[in-house]
């Protein structure tokens, strides 16, 4: 057996690979608030999007105090660390990677300073042009250089603290737009002035939250694939990948961070600029599995969504049966709209372990073996010589479906009858959801008959795009779709698509498209679990 290397793994379900978000994000300025406490909640909330690494900045309008960690929000912190996280300002992240190796240099929020500003900032999405970011660089001021973290975000971070009249082709800097009722637009701070020139030359997707000493920013490009979100605090404001995130800290929601805007909050207020003109295509994926049930995203609860989606694919397939359960959790909203709208009675005949999940610990053989049990079993009692309606959220590779129906046959289902709460996945995402490649997409290669057969399924059922569609309540026009129908809202080169696009010039080597030092970062204690080879928490001074 492999001993413990302090690497994650998912391993441990080889066969059981869900569609992995690229992150959550949560930021707070909250004079007389504890803002790393709000942060560590914020990120609690967001969890499901992001179990790879987690990360804490916080501000005290002097100096930006770091700490990050690869693991779930609760392994990465405890009372002692969140109280050295002293100030107002907080920015927080956890990771799950799709640009960049899951590695703590790529942990966010990442970090950098020019000695007179620091940054940290944190971003859910990915960007598909991120070499042609890295060489505008080139030339871009002490602060910029030297990257040496293998992701997008890291490209970001340093365009933001590159002084902009030495970003290569960049322009003045327009007046900000100060929204009606908002405060006036004072003079707009390097890093300020930085971002909105270099996020309209970003493309890809990108929720993004940052601060500098003094000031803390929202970002979300122009298409809005991932939802951000504005909430307001008795004596302050929170940003938040979900509006789930928001209830849980007690901030009351105000808007969506639109797409195209950049948001400015200090002891000033709030203050807006478009740096771009939006065209929405929010990504439908977020209905269908990565936001958990209790957010609302344009307006449309997601559990509402789901349970609509379910009585819609109970008119498109129904099924002769005696028993509709979900595959918990996220088949569970859907699996409610079937029966209510089958009239077949809802029950629950899979327990599932929630605390299964990402491990530092190498599985043995034996374990691997055990597979999708280790997360779900099944109650026989309910299963055993019934006709079971079984629907779950989405098909990815097939595996895990397969594994499950027959598990029910063992169970002593009479008949397994397979509902998918979304289409076919039949395309990679480029946008910041890690499903696979086309070639291990089983829709990519298997109609649906096939794919029954293939998993063993007595019939199988996709709800159709337009019922989905129909069910989220927004304009097919304003949702990106194209995971199931091939049709991208950003053409996307063959260059730029793969999470280890910069790392194939290796961890640092982007240095080589820039020039300069990498900046200075003080490390003040380091993880038991790596203490000779990275730093863990980072400061500066200014
Ligand atoms: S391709 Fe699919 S998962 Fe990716 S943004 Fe579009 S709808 Fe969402």
């Amino acid at each position: 057996m492999t001993p413990p290397d302090g690497r994650l793994t998912d391993a441990l379900l080889p066969e059981d690979r869900p569609p992995k978000d690229a992150c959550g994000v949560f930021g707070v300025w909250a004079p007389n608030e504890d803002v790393a406490k709000l942060a560590y909640y914020g990120l609690y909330a967001l969890q499901h999007r992001g179990q790879e690494s987690a990360g804490i900045a916080v501000s005290d309008g002097n100096r930006i105090m770091v700490h990050k960690e690869m693991g779930l929000v609760a392994q990465v912190f405890d009372e002692p660390a969140l109280s050295t996280l002293r100030g107002h300002i907080a920015v927080g992240h956890c990771r799950y990677s799709t640009t960049g190796a899951s590695v703590w240099a790529n942990a966010q929020p990442t970090f950098r300073s020019t000695g007179k500003t620091s940054l940290a900032l944190g971003h859910n999405g990915n960007l598909i042009n991120t070499r042609e970011l890295a060489v505008l660089l080139d030339g871009a001021g002490p602060g910029s250089s030297g990257i040496t973290a293998t992701s997008d975000t890291d490209v970001l971070t340093a365009l933001f603290l590159a002084d902009r009249a030495e970003i290569s082709g960049i322009g003045a800097d327009p007046e900000p737009d100060a929204e009606p009722g908002r405060l006036p637009g004072p003079e707009a701070s390097q890093v300020e002035s930085a971002a909105a020139a270099v996020l309209p030359l970003a493309k890809g997707a990108y929720s993004l939250v940052f601060m500098d000493e003094q000031t803390l920013y929202a970002a979300r490009d122009p298409h809005g694939f991932r939802p951000l979100v504005l909430g307001r605090l008795d004596s302050g404001w929170v940003v938040a990948s979900e509006t789930a995130a928001l209830d849980i800290v007690g901030a009351r929601f105000v808007r969506e961070i639109a797409p195209g805007e950049l948001v400015s909050i200090d002891g000033r207020g709030v203050r807006s600029r478009t740096f771009a003109t939006p065209k929405p295509s929010g990504c439908l994926f977020e209905y269908v599995y990565l936001a958990r049930p209790d957010t609302t995203i344009s307006g449309r609860g997601v559990h509402a969504t789901r349970v609509e989606v379910g009585r819609q694919l109970a008119a498109e397939y129904p099924a002769d049966a005696d028993l509709v359960i979900p595959v918990p959790e996220s088949g569970t909203p859907a699996a409610i709209g079937f029966a209510e709208a089958s009239g077949i009675p809802f029950g629950q005949g899979l327990v599932k372990n929630s605390y299964v999940g990402r491990t530092f610990i190498q599985p043995s053989q034996t374990i691997r073996e055990r597979g999708i049990k280790l997360k779900l079993n099944p109650l026989r009692d309910a299963i055993a010589g019934r006709r079971i309606v079984v629907v779950d959220d989405s098909i990815v590779r097939g595996n895990t479906q397969r594994a499950l129906v027959t598990m029910l046959r063992e169970a002593g289902a009479a008949q397994v009858h397979v509902r998918v709460a979304s289409p076919p996945v039949r395309w990679p995402c480029f946008y910041g959801i890690d499903f696979a490649t086309r070639a291990e997409l089983i829709a990519g290669r298997l109609s649906p008959e096939e794919i029954c057969a293939s998993i063993g399924a007595d019939s199988l059922g996709y709800v159709s795009l337009a019922g989905l569609i129909k069910a989220t309540t927004i304009p097919a026009s304003r949702l990106c779709r194209a995971c199931f129908d091939g049709q991208y809202p950003i053409p996307v080169a063959e260059d730029d698509r793969g999470k280890h696009i910069l790392d194939g010039l290796g961890v640092g080597s982007l240095a080589g498209l820039t020039r300069g030092q990498p900046s200075a970062t003080t490390a003040v204690t380091s993880s038991p679990l790596t203490a000779a080879r990275r730093p863990r928490r980072l400061s500066r001074r200014p």
